[in-house]
């Protein structure tokens, strides 16, 4: 099964999509993580990346396709992705209908989450990740049950993102709801679109997004 999570930043994406993958064996897909590796890699896609990315603008779609192409050619990807912050533009969604087909595969659900923007704004300017895992954190709504210490993986270094600031999420979301935003209608049209509460707590968002999946 393939689904997409699609939100602005700071919808819950990651967080949910971790849990998809801990609790129904399928594959997180973030296109966010993979730029965030090769900037630190310092490849080449990185080295162009990351201006880009710290102001918060999209990179282009021809080097995400092209990210997103190597990556769905790996075998364990297989069975069943979930795609975390891909697509984010009309040209993004027609290249994985068609990267999709090819394999004999569908989008099965869209998983809209909707969350108000000063939400996005608190949960963005608090979010912290594991630096050995990548499980995300929130300085209020997400603690870890140790302080300083991972639940997951017992690690005790953790990272925050240099794009994670109170101005470049305010550009993040206006370029969300002008190139990603109209997914939605996208998605509506071909009949796979559904919608979550984002802004209830991360276990009723997984219960809701758990009914979604179960029932289709
Ligand atoms: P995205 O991947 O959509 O950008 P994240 O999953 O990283 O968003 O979530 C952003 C921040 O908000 C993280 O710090 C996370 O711990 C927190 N968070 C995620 N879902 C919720 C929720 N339902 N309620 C409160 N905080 C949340
Ligand atoms: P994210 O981790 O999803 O919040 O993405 C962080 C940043 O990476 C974004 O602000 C963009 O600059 C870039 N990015 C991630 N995914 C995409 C995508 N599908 N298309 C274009 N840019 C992307």
């Amino acid at each position: 099964m393939n689904i997409i999570l699609l939100g602005p930043p700071g919808a819950g994406k990651g967080t949910q999509a971790k849990l998809l993958e801990q609790g129904r064996g399928m594959k997180q897909l973030s296109t966010g993580d993979m730029l965030r590796a090769a900037v630190a890699a310092g490849s080449e896609i990185g080295l162009k990346a990351k201006a880009i990315m710290d102001r918060g603008d999209l990179v282009s779609d021809e080097v995400i396709l092209a990210v997103v192409g190597e990556r769905m050619s790996q075998p364990d990807i297989k069975a069943g992705v979930v795609f975390d912050g891909f697509p984010r533009t009309p040209a993004q969604a027609e290249a994985l209908d068609g990267m999709l087909a090819a394999r004999g595969q569908k989008v099965d659900a869209v998983v809209e989450m909707k969350v108000e923007d000063e939400e996005l704004v608190k949960r963005i300017s608090g979010r912290f990740t594991c630096a050995a895992c990548g499980k995300g954190y929130h300085d209020s709504f997400d603690k870890p049950k140790k302080d300083g210490i991972c639940d997951v993986c017992g690690g005790s270094k953790f990272i925050r993102r240099a794009d994670d600031n109170e101005k470049t999420v305010r550009d993040r979301l206006t370029v969300y709801n002008k190139q990603t935003a109209p997914l939605v209608n996208y998605y509506a049209k071909r009949g796979n679109l559904h919608s979550v509460d984002g802004m209830a707590d991360i276990k009723v968002v997984t219960a809701s997004i758990g009914r979604i999946l179960d029932g289709i």
